[in-house]
This record gives structure tokens, C-alpha cells and sequence, in this order.
């Protein structure tokens, strides 16, 4: 299998991270947590957590968002960058947060019954009403 190497950082650079792993296409999330998190809509691609390289993480920071999952940001520049569950070895990744081209597109919208009112769905993406995994 061939890996790919991507970078990425937040916006003010404190926070680099490399991945070696093909990313898988993104998901948008639009549940109330990702939008107030990032303050649009929050979406990832997903990697297992072994293919994440923190390189430089003294501003990252791990918010407990559930009893279930921890969201990461940097504490210097508020970029929401991460996202993992206690129970599954994968990581989440904002696309935003790494070079481009990443190459990815954006595969299903996901929590859309929670859906913001100010934005507006591309219908030609799959959607789920509820979260990717349950609970
Ligand atoms: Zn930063
Ligand atoms: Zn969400």
C-alpha cells in the first residue's frame, strides 16, 4: 500500500504535524459542538492515530468535548484542528490544517439535522441525519 506523506499546521504555525497515511475524503459534521467548535461547519479526514506525527504540539491543546471524544486546538491561535474518540485508534484531521493540494473532496455530510440555518447543503452528497458512528 502506498502512503502518502501530508503537512500540516494551524494558522499561526505553532502547531505542525505531518501524516503518513492516504487520507480518506472528508466528512462534514453539523452537529452544534463542530459548529460552535470551529464556528461554521466542522469537517475531517481520518486517519489511524499511528500515522499522526505531532512535530511541534507545546499550544495544542485537548478539549473534552464528550465523555466519549477530545477535540484539539491551539491555544495560541484557536485553530480546531483534531478530533478522536476514546474507543476507536483514529485520529480526525482538519482539512483546513494541511498543505495543499490535498487532493481530497468532501464525501458526506453527517448531524445535519442539527445543521446550521446559514449555509445550505450540496444535495448531490450523501447526508445522514445522526453522527457516523453511533452515539
Ligand atoms: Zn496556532
Ligand atoms: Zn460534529
Amino acid at each position: 500500500m502506498r502512503a502518502h506523506e501530508h503537512r500540516g499546521r494551524c494558522a499561526c504555525g505553532a502547531v505542525r504535524f505531518r501524516v503518513h497515511a492516504d487520507l480518506t475524503d472528508v466528512v462534514a459534521c453539523h452537529c452544534q459542538t463542530c459548529r460552535r467548535w470551529s464556528g461554521y461547519f466542522w469537517g475531517a479526514t481520518h486517519v489511524s492515530r499511528e500515522a499522526l506525527s505531532i512535530e511541534a504540539g507545546e499550544t495544542l491543546t485537548w478539549w473534552a468535548s464528550s465523555d466519549l471524544a477530545e477535540r484539539g486546538f491551539c491555544s495560541q491561535c484557536g485553530s480546531s484542528l483534531f478530533y478522536r474518540r476514546h474507543d476507536v485508534d483514529r485520529i480526525s484531521i482538519a482539512p483546513g490544517a494541511l498543505e495543499s493540494p490535498t487532493g481530497l473532496a468532501t464525501a458526506a455530510h453527517i448531524c445535519v439535522a442539527e445543521a446550521g440555518d446559514y449555509y445550505d447543503l450540496d444535495p448531490s452528497l450523501p447526508q445522514k441525519l445522526g453522527p457516523e458512528m453511533d452515539s
